[in-house]
């Protein structure tokens, strides 16, 4: 990578990609800086990516509006504009509608776009299928065969789909199984006779159910557990100061110096929430010092616990879950499906247990899956294969170093490759709420336009882009697939 890139290919246009440009370009302003930001992405809209496209007005966001700024040096940002958007309808400790954050962030990106500085956004809606590594940088190919050769990328690609392993065959293909609630439309198109089984107790569990949940239809949703994420208090909390935790330590002694921690929160507190919150500071630097093993044994016997207790629901959704479970019309349970038999109008299930159930639709809110090497992405796909992107050794998202670059396997080059959100919790593993992600996107972009002083005065290889001309030309004129 030429070491002032003037072209970069952002692939994602969910929160991540959107944060990642808007800094690249705010950054570009600060240096007077001629950069070229490629924003990739099929999705019509630009944004929303999957959290925020629902229309929903019950689909919360699960962050105070106060946390969810675009910008980590400005946190009031989200909640100002709100206040433009509808003056005195809303305060920083209120949990809004999802879809008002989606146009918040076209709306950051289109604020970058307008402001003074000389750089450029070029979005394009297509699927990057394959990247590979050039003299220049890389080079991008999208769905339509068209090449797209940048200084560096950002892979921006977000929570991987649900993970479909444990649905028993003969349901995988029938349309009365629904793999991934948030694909667009795909809820309207459940058949909508008889009761629906959902699998997973978590956040989209929540959010699911509550939209199916009508008169005359029981929502059953089961998961191993059946453990329900907890709510958010209702009235603001005050902070305490994180633990003092020797990140050395093992993991019992962690989990041990943790719950007298949060029990020490609850007695000067009122509130074990308190004692979690504080936490954030010091997660990551405690997950990074944990041994492999330790890492592994957390996954497996810690993690539920953890999600249900740090991704908490707002109130309304947490009351609203509660009346329907008191009318009937939601039940939530442990359980595990070991056979499903699709038949012409219902799907016959049998769980571990020996229960027996019979459903009109079984819909998969199990979230997303964090194996890459299971995803059904042809760019992640190709990335493995040839070496450029490694799984994390935790088995959470890809490899990647400090920076966010992606680490190649054994005996191969790094590329010009970095990514953010959701795919960097084997790092980090918190890496998936916007809190987390506008500090990554912050971060990136300055490493990205490292050479703050030199970037204006060292752009000589214009003739190594594609020329220059609307953004359908240079694709056709790119490097050929
Ligand atoms: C239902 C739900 C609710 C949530 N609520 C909150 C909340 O209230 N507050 C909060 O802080 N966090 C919330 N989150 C966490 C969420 O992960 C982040 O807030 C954020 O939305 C993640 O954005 P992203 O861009 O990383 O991922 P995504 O939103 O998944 O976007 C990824 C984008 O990449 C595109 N893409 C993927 N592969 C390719 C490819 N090969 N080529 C081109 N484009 C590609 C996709 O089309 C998609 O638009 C929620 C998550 C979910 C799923």
């Amino acid at each position: 990578m030429p070491e002032t890139p003037r072209r970069i290919a952002v692939v994602g246009a969910g929160a991540s990609g959107t944060l990642t440009a808007a800094q690249l370009l705010r950054r570009a302003a600060a240096l007077q800086a001629d950069l070229e930001v490629w924003l990739v992405d099929p999705a019509p809209t630009t944004g929303d990516g999957v959290a925020y496209a629902t229309t929903a007005a019950h689909h919360l966001l699960n962050v105070p509006a106060g946390r969810m700024s675009a910008y980590p040096d400005a946190p009031h940002h989200f909640v100002r504009w709100l206040a433009r958007r509808a003056p005195g309808a809303h305060t920083g400790d209120d949990y809004v509608p999802r879809a008002l954050y989606g146009e918040y962030l076209a709306d950051v990106l289109a604020t970058a776009v307008s402001g003074p500085g000389p750089g450029h956004l070029h979005r394009v809606h297509e699927r990057v299928v394959g990247a590979r590594r050039t003299d220049h940088g890389v080079t991008l190919t999208l769905g339509s065969g068209k090449a797209l050769p940048a200084d560096a990328a950002v892979l921006a690609l977000g929570n991987p789909p649900p993970c479909n392993v444990w649905v028993p065959p003969a349901l995988r293909h029938s349309p009365r199984y629904l793999p991934d609630p948030w694909t667009p439309g795909a809820l309207e198109r459940l058949p909508c006779d008889g009761d629906v089984l959902l699998v997973g107790t978590g956040l989209t569990m929540v959010d699911i159910a509550l939209t199916l949940s009508r008169t005359g239809r029981a929502v059953q949703a089961i998961s191993r557990h059946g453990l329900l994420p907890q709510p958010h208090a209702e009235s603001p909390l005050s902070a305490a100061p994180p633990p003092s935790i020797d990140p050395g330590a093992d993991i019992r002694r962690i989990r041990r110096a943790l719950l007298s921690h949060i029990s020490a929160c609850r007695r000067t507190h009122g509130d074990w929430r308190v004692g979690i919150d504080s936490l954030r500071p010091v997660t990551t630097e405690l997950w990074q010092h944990l041994s492999p093993a330790d890492q592994a044994h957390f996954l497996h016997h810690d993690q539920s616990l953890w999600n249900t207790h740090r991704h908490r629901i707002p109130p309304a959704s947490a009351r609203a879950l509660r009346d329907e479970i008191d009318a009937g019309r939601i039940q939530v349970a442990s359980g595990e499906i070991t056979d499903a038999i699709p038949t012409r109008d219902s799907v016959q299930i049998r769980l571990r247990d020996g229960r027996t159930l019979s459903v009109g639709a079984v819909v998969n809110c199990t979230g997303p899956q964090a194996d890459v090497r299971r995803m059904d992405d042809p760019l992640v796909a190709g990335l493995l294969t040839t070496g450029l992107a490694t799984p994390d050794p935790t088995g959470l998202g890809l490899h990647t170093t400090p920076s966010g670059r992606l680490n190649p396997a054994d005996g191969t080059a790094p590329a010009a490759l970095w990514t953010l959100g959701p795919l960097r919790r084997g790092a980090l593993l918190e890496s998936t709420a916007v809190p987390e992600i506008r500090v990554q996107a912050h971060a990136l972009a300055a490493t990205l336009l490292a050479s703050e002083s030199g970037l204006h005065m060292s752009l000589p290889h214009r003739s190594a882009f594609a020329p220059s001309g609307p953004p359908e030309h240079q694709l056709a004129s790119g490097e050929p697939a």
